[in-house]
């Protein structure tokens, strides 16, 4: 399918990129929401002790039959993968990072169902593909600055 069809322009997702990756460097606590205050450290849905991560946060109305299907499944399925935080809101927090539980099952859950639910179009490969490289670039600028 050709890149024309798709709902989000590559040269917006590299824009936003540039930006991510200027900023990566500076992390400050204000800029972290947390999700793990007053909230259990066990994964209700595998019932295992989880571990505190601080990962990026994104955001958007994106909005296609394959993605709400991701969010259901990531609602039922794994809450707690550690994965690029969306908040699904339309505007960006302040907030640029966010402080999550992570349960390594629910990690190996995502990773299963996205494996058994491939993306269909080339919007939602843009929307995984735009959380994979987020990660890989936070995870990288993590190496660096420890
Ligand atoms: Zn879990």
């Amino acid at each position: 399918m050709h890149a024309s069809h798709s709902g989000i322009p590559a040269r917006f997702l590299f824009f936003g990129l540039a930006l991510i990756w200027l900023n990566a460097g500076c992390i400050s606590s204000r800029r972290v929401e947390d999700y793990t205050f007053a909230r259990s450290a066990i994964c209700e849905v595998h019932d295992v002790p989880m571990k505190e991560k601080i990962v990026p946060q994104t955001y958007g109305m994106r909005r296609s039959g394959w993605i709400l299907n991701l969010r259901c499944a990531r609602q039922r399925l794994f809450p707690h993968a550690g994965e690029v935080y969306d908040t699904y809101a339309c505007l960006a927090s302040y907030e640029r990072y966010a402080r999550i539980h992570v349960c390594l099952e629910c990690t190996t859950a995502r990773q299963k169902w996205l494996v058994e639910n491939p993306p269909a179009f080339e919007y939602d490969w843009q929307y995984l593909d735009y959380c994979d490289s987020l990660w890989r670039q936070f995870a990288q600028s993590y190496v660096r600055r420890n």
